[in-house]
């Protein structure tokens, strides 16, 4: 019962019973589908684990010859040709870990119209000698997976992609898809400019992960700490994984969560190989392990029940955050995101942004991406809706499944001890960071700051009437909301603004997340 009954029209639903086992499409592959079967092009903006692969899958087998997926990811190409040749298709991949032979014999094959779909690394399609060999082949269409990569101002942008347009100069006629999983606006105008897909019809599905509850909440006290007793209470026995940013932390935690009688196994590049494998494959074959990781963990795992990811530290971005959040709840159960953070690692972030060899333009881009993370962290409104639009998505109402809709923040007016803050850093010539801001409003003088004059300045001692933990959180609302600069290569001093302005002026009411009481000291909150 092939194309003969149920015509071209049928064929692609055919495939998916098929070939890959599945009853029904799900929105909006069939569309996809018929727009490339009808030799259109289709740009396709789908959040991780919507099925974007099916898209382009279906329709190289569908039609006449050979579909040619463009792929970043050499382990992840790998991984579907070989899911596709168990599933009976006819696929390959040509990359840089062939010998010339095997790579040979893979041309050969493309030349014979042997090959359902050929994937290949985008430096390798860019030269002209395959340029040629796919002159010479008959292609069913060109796929360019993970196109978000075309994007300066992504996190993963590879420059061979800026120089896909070429397929739409060299093969005018053959139909052609990108896909990605990032949705903000800027990224999607760039694809579209880019590859040459104005005149594509874009696809571009929900982000919304209703399921997953978000919760962020400050430090104060022992991050880790609460983080044991989140798990205790609300997940024992659930697998989860926990990110934090540098190696060192996720052995320590991992070492200590053990310690503590949960089953949890660090995961980061600096392990041996043989152990990254064991401890990946217990986490994703058994029940309720929980893997602590650098973010190299999770890239192309899909573990349907990890009910809770836990962030250590801040996400470089909201992106990264959507994306690493995005590994809980896959089955559609109820899933938590949570994620503690403080002062120190909006400054660890800068300084890591600063330090970094990128340049000048990029570096901006990351600042950008930085504070749009943080503006979430710190907002006093639903963060799902914040999190749809970062993404372009509105969401009408406020969607009762994140912390500040199930336990609206307490709000203060900060407007005056703000203006005692930012003359502070003001009056001491915007050369220091927090700590020393802190003493000089508390009037802690020491001999380095009556060397420096300040315990004559007219900030000095504005401040007892709070405690140190509560002009912390100050500073770090400042910072988060962009009132206040971090200085890298002032070691971390704070400079104003031009936000800051009205403010200072007193023309301008801020109003700031009151945090919980920590039960801390003083002297214990001093030095995060
Ligand atoms: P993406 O590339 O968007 O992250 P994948 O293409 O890897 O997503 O698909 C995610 C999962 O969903 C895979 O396990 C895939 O087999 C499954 N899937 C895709 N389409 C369907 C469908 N129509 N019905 C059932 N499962 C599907
Ligand atoms: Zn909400």
């Amino acid at each position: 019962r092939n194309n003969t009954s149920s015509g071209t029209h049928d064929k692609p639903l055919h495939i998916l019973r098929s070939v890959f086992g599945y009853e029904h499409f799900r929105a909006p592959q069939a569309e996809v589908i018929d727009t490339l079967m009808r030799g259109g092009d289709a740009l396709v903006l789908m959040p991780t684990g919507g099925g974007k692969s099916l898209c382009f899958q279906i329709p190289s087998i569908a039609r006449a010859g050979t579909g040619i997926v463009v792929s970043p990811l050499i382990a992840l190409m790998q991984d579907q040709v070989a899911a596709l040749r168990q599933a009976g298709v006819r696929a390959a991949f040509l990359n840089s870990t062939l010998t010339p032979e095997a790579a040979r014999r893979i041309e050969q094959q493309l030349l014979d119209g042997a090959l359902d779909l050929l994937y290949v690394a985008p430096e390798r399609l860019l030269l002209e000698r395959t340029l040629d060999l796919l002159a010479r082949a008959r292609i069913a269409l060109f796929a360019i997976d993970e196109a978000h990569c075309v994007s300066q101002w992504g996190h993963d942008f590879r420059p061979e992609y800026m120089q896909l347009s070429v397929l739409h100069q060299r093969f005018p006629d053959i139909p052609r898809i990108a896909l990605t999983a990032t949705a903000d606006e800027p990224t999607r105008r760039e694809i579209s400019a880019r590859l040459a897909l104005e005149d594509a019809r874009a696809f571009i599905s929900s982000f919304d992960r209703p399921n997953i509850r978000y919760r962020i909440t400050q430090g104060g006290g022992s991050a880790r700490e609460q983080l044991l007793r989140f798990i205790r209470t609300e997940h024992a026995g659930d697998a989860g994984i926990v990110y934090c940013l540098s190696r060192k932390r996720v052995e320590e935690v991992a070492e200590w969560l053990k310690a503590q009688g949960l089953d949890a196994l660090p995961y980061h590049a600096g392990l041996a190989a043989e152990v990254r494998l064991h401890n990946q494959s217990r986490f994703i074959n058994e029940e309720g392990v929980i893997i602590v990781a650098t973010i190299a963990f999770g890239m192309g795992i899909d573990k349907p029940n990890v009910r809770f990811v836990a962030h250590l530290n801040l996400p470089k971005s909201i992106e990264a955050y959507y994306q690493e959040t995005g590994r809980a709840g896959r089955d559609g159960l109820p899933a938590d995101a949570w994620m503690i953070y403080g002062l120190q690692d909006v400054i660890l972030l800068r300084q890591m942004l600063e330090t970094s060899e990128s340049d000048a333009a990029r570096k901006r881009v990351e600042r950008h991406k930085l504070d749009a993370m943080l503006g979430l962290c710190e907002l006093i409104t639903c963060r799902r809706q914040a999190l749809l639009g970062y993404f372009g998505e509105t969401l009408a109402q406020p969607c009762g499944n994140c912390d500040t809709c199930l336990n609206a923040p307490e709000t203060w007016d900060a407007s005056l001890p703000a203006q005692k803050a930012l003359s502070c850093v003001h009056r001491t010539g915007q050369r220091f960071g927090v700590n020393y801001l802190m003493d000089v409003l508390m009037g802690k003088a020491d001999e380095r700051m009556q060397r420096f004059g300040h315990d004559k300045s007219s900030t000095f001692g504005i401040g007892k009437d709070l405690a140190a933990n509560e002009w912390r959180s100050i500073y770090r609302q400042l910072i988060a909301r962009g009132l206040l600069a971090v200085d890298i290569e002032g070691h971390g001093s704070l400079k104003l603004t031009d936000a800051c302005r009205p403010v200072l002026r007193g023309e301008e009411r801020l109003m700031l997340r009151r945090e919980i009481k920590a039960e801390k000291t003083k002297k214990a909150a001093t030095r995060a």
